[in-house]
């Protein structure tokens, strides 16, 4: 799996190796042990992506599974936009959910994000979270949470594109 890290002001990606040079970087910077935790956390195929402010500058860190996916990135660049991204105390847990709602609903509305790549990869977050909550035997209550909090995002993109569940499968 390689790593891409994209330069929001250049508008370019600046930096793109394999995870197992990341893991090394993470052992000497601490900047990158946080972007290893969050690219290790599911399997390979998963669609990630991670944004952080750097001397004033925002970077976004995405993996690719083929290519570097569409969705995760515009994501990622809404999360920018709404003023999410370097501020210095963290969201509490309804605020940090209510986040990646918006984000969402702006990569679909503002940045016309494709409503069907969005759905899809939504639901294999779902998956990977339901394996992972499984996996525990129940208790990684943490996981269960962003579980139901990513359900909630699909439930939320359904109404944007207007459709019931139903119709989508
Ligand atoms: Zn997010």
């Amino acid at each position: 799996m390689k790593l891409h890290m994209f330069d929001v002001e250049k508008n370019e990606y600046v930096l793109s190796i394999h995870i197992r040079w990341m893991k090394l970087l993470a052992k000497i910077s601490k900047k990158f042990r946080s972007v290893c935790e969050t690219f290790t956390t599911f399997s390979e195929h998963v669609p990630m992506g991670l944004c952080f402010k750097s001397d004033g500058q925002y970077y976004i860190f995405m993996n690719d599974t083929g290519k570097v996916n569409d969705y995760v990135f515009k994501h990622e660049i809404a999360h920018i936009k709404l003023g999410h991204v370097g501020r210095d105390e963290k969201p509490g847990y309804k605020a940090a959910k209510q986040q990646e709602l918006d984000a969402d609903k702006y990569a679909f509305e503002v940045l016309k994000c494709k409503p069907l790549l969005m759905w899809r990869t939504l639901g294999l977050y779902c998956e990977e979270l339901q394996d992972k909550f499984l996996r525990s035997g129940h208790n990684d209550v943490e996981c269960y949470a962003t579980y139901r909090a990513t359900t909630a995002r699909m439930k939320q993109l359904e109404e944007l594109m207007g459709v019931e569940e139903t119709e989508m499968l």
